[in-house]
């Protein structure tokens, strides 16, 4: 386990008009700053909301420490690319993070490894840190092949050459997430432990999938794990809280 303080992201997905988004965002910051009796964990929060919010919610956390994440970027810094923001859109957006290769991406809008290797690089050409997000199938894990897929996703999405000091890497199954099961324990200890031998000693390794305020202090409690990739849960503050206190 290295010495880094954790990460707890919220991916809020396709959620959030403009007034339950910063009403989300408001209670997070007043959580952080002590209010609601909250008392500070010893974490680094982050929020990504979809796009249509980043602007706004930029503003409610100015100076609160939480950190401000895009879901997606493409991969050119600018063109003819309709639907698309590229990193340093998101940059100038006020962000700091940017989650990519998420299994929604991956499977729902068919992205590969190769696409997802040069927005890993788009997203430090810009200064964000990515969090890359790997993970398997069931049928894969059933087939005892989870720590080779994983170990393809990351040989093919890390371009060559890249920091991997400023490479956040998200290990979760696809068949945990927004389902409510979550990856076994010594399951979760031995596929990060496989990770960390790719990347820097530093590198912050998140497990996604379901995580929750009941299930989140013993994960979190794991070698090798820094922190968490949050859905459903992130969009509510006082759960996102509640995880946010189990990291130490
Ligand atoms: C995610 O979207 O990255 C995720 C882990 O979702 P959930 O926490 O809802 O499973």
């Amino acid at each position: 386990m290295t010495g880094r303080t954790k990460l707890i992201a919220g991916n809020w997905k396709m959620n959030g008009r403009r007034a339950d988004g910063l009403a989300l965002a408001a209670g997070i910051v007043e959580r952080a700053r002590g209010g609601a009796g909250a008392e500070a964990p010893a974490c680094e929060l982050l929020i990504c909301p979809p796009a249509t919010l980043l602007a706004a919610v930029c503003e409610v956390i100015a100076g609160s420490g939480v950190r401000l994440g895009g879901q997606d970027c493409h991969a050119a810094p600018n063109g003819a690319f309709t639907g698309d923001i590229s990193a340093e859109m998101l940059a100038d957006a006020g962000c700091t993070h940017v989650i990519l290769g998420h299994s929604e991406r991956r499977h729902g809008h068919g992205e590969t490894d190769f696409e997802i290797r040069d927005k890993v690089a788009a997203a430090h050409r810009a200064g964000l840190d990515a969090i890359l997000c790997v993970g398997e199938t069931r049928p894969q894990r059933e087939a005892g092949e989870a720590i080779a897929v994983v170990g393809a996703q990351l040989a093919g999405s890390i371009p060559d050459g890249l920091d991997r000091d400023r490479l956040i890497v998200a290990y979760e199954p696809v068949w945990a997430i927004g389902t409510g099961l979550s990856a076994t324990l010594d399951d979760i200890a031995a596929m990060h432990a496989a990770i960390r031998a790719d990347l820097a000693p530093d590198s912050r390794i998140l497990y996604g999938g379901s995580v929750n305020p009941a299930n989140a202090a013993a994960i979190l409690a794991l070698n090798d794990v820094n922190g968490a990739l949050v859905g459903g849960a992130s969009l509510d503050p006082d759960a996102f809280w509640a995880i946010a206190c189990c990291s130490g």
